[in-house]
């Protein structure tokens, strides 16, 4: 009998660790306006690494986040930051 975690066979987008309910980060992946992907699925850290790196080159580019602090990208690559303990 496989686990759930080897039907799956979900690891982190970034380290490759498994990933469990508990540890996996899912942001909902989104499709950015672009085209890209904001926010694959990963584990905790890496998450918060790579949502940190993606509000750096967001932010100064976004219209929205130039005028509010309401923008749901910011807001959910700083849900994950927090998540991750950055
Ligand atoms: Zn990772
Ligand atoms: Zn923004």
């Amino acid at each position: 009998m496989l686990s759930d975690a080897h039907r799956r066979g979900s690891r982190c987008a970034w380290c490759s660790t498994a990933l469990t309910a508990e540890t996996a980060v899912d942001a909902g992946e989104r499709t950015a306006e672009d085209g890209g992907q904001l926010f694959p699925r990963g584990c905790r850290r890496c998450a918060a690494v790579a949502a940190y790196r993606l509000l750096q080159q967001h932010a100064p580019a976004c219209d929205v986040c130039k005028v509010s602090a309401a923008c749901p990208t910011a807001v959910a690559a700083v849900r994950l930051m927090r998540e991750g303990g950055l």
